[in-house]
């Protein structure tokens, strides 16, 4: 019997927390990192992309206990602190950048609303509310907007690592508000807030192509992860078609394999249009954020494009740690 289970793990940010400009952002300090890199050598065989898509199309199997290492959105710390740790250890990642960042220097609105929450002490959580209460009154006419209770009662639930006000803010701000409105209120809070120019943001917080370049040359993956990051499940088709074919021009310009390109779902958003896209792309692989062991196995038809993840927060992260209940 082919082992068919695969751990696959999902990071952002990964940094010396408290010696950043951003302790309080929400990521994984890199001694962690480390413990966490000695924890999966000891317990687990740490495999590369090309193994899960090989064992996908029914060629070689997994070996047991198998993990894949994933790095979302093209931070600086992939760079600097992972790759170097990974090289030592003769390990594989798969990073999922999002074009727009790096090729134009912006500040994703996503990360834009992480550097206003680090930037915010937890016992000031309130005067953010109320800076966000004020512009739905300011804006409330002109967007026909509802009230902040009507959004904060659909919005506020509790997320596995947030508490509700935080999912409150971030929905709000990713998703729920009409696109315009939330770039603006997101870009207010980060000019009063975080006050840093976005394009020198935007130098410290993401790679250069360069770097990413480096990356692909020692045998990295590299694979889309949109061009601005949107939730595709929310956009056209024609608009996934642009986000897709820009993501894949980038992995060309980076030099990585655009035979066997996989996604990364920003947001682990996706509907069955993005399905037809990637699919008739070529697209190998597809990664969500639901949260589950993957099973690969030959012949997985659109299972291939839905394969589950766990956080980094999910696993022990430390060498002497036992598995835990995700031990495949
Ligand atoms: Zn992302």
């Amino acid at each position: 019997m082919n082992n068919r289970h695969l751990t696959v793990i999902m990071y952002h940010y990964v940094r010396d927390l408290k010696n950043s400009r951003y302790p309080n952002i929400k990521g994984l300090d890199v001694n962690l990192f480390k413990e966490q890199i000695k924890f999966l050598k000891k317990n687990y065989n740490v495999i590369r992309m090309e193994d899960v898509i090989s064992a996908s199309k029914g060629v070689g199997a997994l070996p047991p206990h198998a993990a894949l290492l994933t790095f979302d959105d093209g931070y600086i710390d992939h760079f600097t602190n992972v790759f170097p740790i990974l090289k030592n250890n003769n390990l594989q990642g798969s990073f999922f950048a999002p074009v727009k960042a790096i090729t134009e220097h912006k500040v994703l609105d996503v990360n834009k609303i992480h550097f206003i929450l680090a930037s915010t002490p937890k016992n000031k959580i309130y005067l953010l509310l109320n800076e966000i209460r004020n512009q739905l009154i300011e804006f409330q006419e002109e967007f026909n907007l509802n009230t902040f209770d009507y959004y904060f009662d659909k919005l506020a639930q509790t997320g596995r690592f947030d508490p509700a006000e935080i999912i409150f803010i971030k929905r709000l701000l990713q998703v729920e508000l009409p696109v315009d409105l939330r770039l603006k209120i997101t870009n207010n809070l980060f000019e009063k807030i975080v006050g840093v120019e976005e394009g020198a943001f935007s130098k410290e917080l993401y790679m250069s192509i360069d770097q990413i370049k480096c990356m692909v040359n020692a045998g990295m993956h590299i694979g889309t992860h949109g061009y601005d990051h949107f939730w595709l499940g929310s956009l056209s088709k024609q608009k996934q078609e642009f986000e897709i074919e820009r993501s894949i021009d980038f992995i060309k310009e980076v030099g990585g394999n655009v035979n066997e390109w996989t996604i990364c779902y920003p947001y682990g958003s996706y509907n069955n249009d993005t399905i037809e896209i990637i699919k008739d792309k070529g697209c190998k692989l597809g990664l969500t954020t639901e949260v589950a062991i993957a099973t690969i196995y030959s012949q997985m038809g659109d299972n291939v494009f839905k394969i589950p993840r766990l956080d980094t927060n999910d696993l022990p992260k430390e060498e002497v740690s036992i598995p835990n209940k995700w031990y495949n």
